[in-house]
């Protein structure tokens, strides 16, 4: 067993951690402040992304990308982790299921989205349909050879910032055809209905959308029809690797300024680390966070190593309900030993304290990553989990 990473990944630890020290931190202050990344400031973070060599991150080299494993992306996610306001997202990930579309969608799509001349942005959730997808009331109908899509979205992450949508929809409102569509903006007939706030401010919005009546050419179909959720089982386990690693750098960035405070901080003549009760929660910090970064390399080694995806899915699942979690206690204990400081909004902790809480939620709620789990543990046996193969 060779733990040791390589020095090329070391490399690119080094190389996420400056990026988001030098480029993405100096803008914390400014995007929480606005609510969301100041449109001015837009380009010049995408000249970054691409002169630090960071452009498309998560894709082959024939599709644009960097052809990276999936554990040197992870090193690379777990330092852009530690930015506040989502402003990792300004590293561009195309979505997956593109990869899977004609040779004519992958040169108009995916290869301008690695190089971050194009940006898409994914819409399944609806107002009825949340952890149950099979609820969406989006349809595609088919007319003449044009398809015709209706529908409600919400929550559209990146909307603002993006200018397609992979739409997720039922072919003739049948829920056995769900179907990915890519939708260019502007399209006539799709309305922006609002973006509203939420508890994190965010780089970008998290948009509701109607789909009027919004009519495609017969090639913006992605896939096949009724392929809708094979082609997103790739998105969801890379999405969960994704957040498991953001959660780690948060935590880790906490634990950083928490550990470094006790140090300096005197109450009753002597740092308060010297308190038990203070140096417990640092210890309780530092364990959460070593068996989380242990289960996060080892799920991003099965990968690249090609263990069988069923068991990649479950593994995948137990980690983002680990590492959302975790990250959600180790934070607070963070907060906690900074003391009136963590509570300012100017303290970066406080902030990491409102982000990390929606990764109980998105891509999967932390009850539903314990269906999946225990769905696993009663078709396979526990040794899916506590077995080492
Ligand atoms: C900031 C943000 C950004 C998002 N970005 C996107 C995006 O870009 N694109 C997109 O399509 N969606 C996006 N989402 C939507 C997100 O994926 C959903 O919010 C999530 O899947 C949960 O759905 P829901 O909010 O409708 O909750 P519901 O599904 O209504 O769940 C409500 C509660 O019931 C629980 N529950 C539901 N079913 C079960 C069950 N079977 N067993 C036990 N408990 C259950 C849930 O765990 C939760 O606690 C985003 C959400 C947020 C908050």
């Amino acid at each position: 067993m060779n733990f040791e990473l390589t020095a090329r990944q070391k490399e690119l630890a080094d190389l996420g951690r400056r990026f988001c020290d030098e480029v993405l931190l100096p803008l914390e202050q400014v995007a929480d402040e606005h609510g969301e990344l100041p449109m001015d400031r837009r380009d010049g973070v995408k000249d970054q992304v691409r002169a630090w060599g960071l452009a498309g991150i998560n894709h082959r080299k024939e599709h644009g990308g960097l052809g990276l494993s999936m554990l040197d992306q992870t090193l690379i996610e777990e330092q852009l982790g530690r930015v506040t306001n989502g402003l990792w997202s300004c590293v561009w990930r195309p979505p997956v299921s593109l990869k899977f579309g004609t040779a004519q969608q992958i040169k108009d799509y995916l290869l301008p989205s690695c190089a971050g001349h194009r940006r898409g942005c994914f819409a399944i959730t609806e107002a009825d349909a949340g952890s149950d997808p099979r609820q969406v009331k989006t349809r595609a109908v088919l007319k003449n050879g044009k398809w015709h899509l209706a529908g409600e979205k919400w929550f559209v992450t990146s909307y603002n910032a993006s200018d397609f949508i992979i739409v997720h929809a039922h072919v003739d409102d049948d829920p056995d055809k769900p179907t990915l569509f890519l939708v260019d903006k502007p399209a006539d007939n799709l309305v922006h209905l609002r973006s509203p706030k939420f508890m994190h401010n965010f780089a970008f919005d998290h948009a509701e959308l109607r789909f009027e009546d919004v009519i495609l050419p017969e090639d913006r179909m992605l896939g096949r029809i009724g392929q809708g959720f094979e082609l997103t089982k790739d998105w969801f386990v890379e999405a969960r690797l994704q957040i498991a690693s953001h959660a780690l750098g948060a935590a880790i960035r906490a634990a950083e300024l928490a550990n470094g405070y006790a140090t300096t901080r005197h109450q009753f003549n002597r740092p308060i680390r010297d308190f038990q009760g203070v140096e417990f929660m640092l210890a309780d910090m530092a364990v959460e966070i070593f068996a989380t970064k242990s289960m996060l390399y080892r799920v991003a080694w099965e990968i690249d190593n090609g263990l069988d995806r069923k068991l990649v899915h479950a593994h995948a699942s137990a980690l983002k309900l680990h590492s959302s979690e975790m990250a959600g206690r180790v934070i607070d204990k963070a907060l906690q030993v900074l003391g009136g400081r963590g509570y300012m909004r100017e303290n970066p902790v406080e902030r990491l304290y409102r982000d990390i809480r929606v990764d109980r939620i998105w891509e999967g709620t932390s009850e539903i990553q314990r269906v999946i789990v225990a769905g696993q543990i009663r078709k396979r046996g526990l040794g899916v989990f506590s077995g080492w193969s």
